[in-house]
């Protein structure tokens, strides 16, 4: 945790602070659960859900790989000193020349349009490469109860059920060059339940044996709980795996996992300063350095798990009181607090748990990016510096 003196004075607010042993307690735990029941098996920082570099340089010294989406997210993790055999290359913004580039290298890349395969017969003809594939996954077709409605069939991956996977299957086998070697099967449930990964690597073993695919790896992809209490462990998550595949006789695939929220999430708070109050009417309103687009940039959340900071002095309770962001939007507004004791300029209030698809999705709107510091258990540091105009007009021609 944070020490108090920090919070309260040392921190320039707006900003964030990445705590370095929350970050390396979730890695490690997720790793040494693997090893635990697998011989070989790879922890994947999914790089889009906090692509900070900080956390792309320390999942790499944890031994992570660096799992990317787009041909930017690729160049990012080489920036941040990835060996491109220690990189998996999944989606469908890849672009050609990077998808070849991976492939040759070595990294392991997870097919997942038509338009990749057409691009895997420009590898040259005079060396074997190995690729995956990602197999489309429906949640309510294959675990009922993790069903959940509009989304739960899937853009991605090639579908068993239109006929798509065996032609793309066909497809690579016509390429001499080109050995399929995994599966990838990602996808996010709302509750995140062991059960779901056990239904979906038993699904993935159906379509493994139906088209006698000889595989090396099955990459089981993100979605899971961090380190939280009444909530599945990552050894939880590893036996559910282990107990599936065993079964099938296939525990000695590589288990790939591409973790991003669980290993995040709980790694990172927003430290906002009040900097004005009004009252309106009934209300006394709480403008703070912070917005709701730092924290919560989908605006879906009612509540927030924070810690409020106030001064030392005498407070009176205040009936109603809004706590509001710094942007010029009226809805900009974060909580509110009935018969709490006043806020006033100066106070501080820090939001938990806020390092997943929160700093990646913050737009540069009127106050641009926050800076961000890491807590290494004894002192602080800057990593990333606010973001300025200037940067707004490095890019500009
Ligand atoms: C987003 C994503 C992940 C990470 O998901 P989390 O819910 O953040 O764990 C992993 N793999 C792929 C392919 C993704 O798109």
């Amino acid at each position: 945790m944070l020490p108090l003196n920090i919070i309260k004075d040392s921190l320039h607010t707006p900003c964030f602070v990445v705590e370095q042993s929350a970050f390396k307690r979730s890695i490690e735990g997720f790793q040494v659960a693997l090893q635990h029941y697998f011989e070989k098996s790879i922890v994947s920082y999914s790089v889009k859900t906090n692509s900070l570099p900080w956390c792309l340089k320390e999942a790499g010294n944890l031994g992570c790989y660096a799992e990317v989406v787009s041909y930017d997210e690729y160049k990012l993790a080489l920036l941040c000193g990835y060996e491109k055999n220690n990189i998996i290359y999944n989606g469908p913004m890849k672009s050609k020349e990077t998808f070849l580039d991976a492939i040759q290298s070595d990294a392991i890349v997870n097919v997942e349009c038509h338009r990749e395969l057409e691009w895997l017969t420009c590898l040259p003809k005079n060396k074997r490469y190995k690729i995956g594939i990602r197999l489309n996954i429906n949640i309510s077709k294959i675990s009922k109860l993790d069903a959940n409605g509009d989304n739960d069939d899937s853009r991605f991956g090639f579908c068993v059920g239109s006929g798509e996977f065996e032609a793309v299957i066909k497809r690579i086998k016509t390429l001499e060059n080109v050995d399929l070697v995994g599966l990838h099967i990602h996808r996010t449930s709302l509750q995140r339940r062991v059960e779901f990964y056990e239904n979906s690597i038993s699904y993935a073993v159906q379509v493994i044996k139906k088209y006698h695919l000889d595989l090396q790896y099955i990459d089981v992809g993100g979605g899971y709980f961090g380190i939280f209490a009444n909530h599945p462990t990552y050894d939880d998550y590893a036996a559910g795996f282990y107990r599936i595949l065993k079964q099938n006789n296939l525990e000695k695939l590589t288990v790939i996992v591409e973790p991003g929220n669980g290993l995040v999430a709980s790694a990172f708070s927003f430290l906002s300063s009040v900097i004005d109050v009004k009252q309106v009417d009934d209300v006394r309103f709480i403008t703070t350095d912070g917005s709701r687009n730092d924290v919560d940039p989908f605006f879906h959340k009612k509540d927030y798990m924070k810690t409020i900071f106030r001064k030392d002095g005498d407070r009176q309770n205040s009936p109603l009181q809004v706590i509001a962001g710094c942007t010029c939007l009226e809805y900009d507004r974060l909580f509110s607090l009935e018969n709490q004791p006043e806020l006033h300029v100066g106070d501080r209030i820090l939001y938990h748990n806020v390092g997943a698809y929160t700093m990646a999705l913050s737009p540069q709107f009127i106050r641009l990016w926050a800076r961000v510091y890491s807590f290494d258990g004894k002192d602080y540091q800057e990593v990333r510096r606010a973001s300025t105009a200037d940067d707004i007009m490095i890019t500009s021609i």
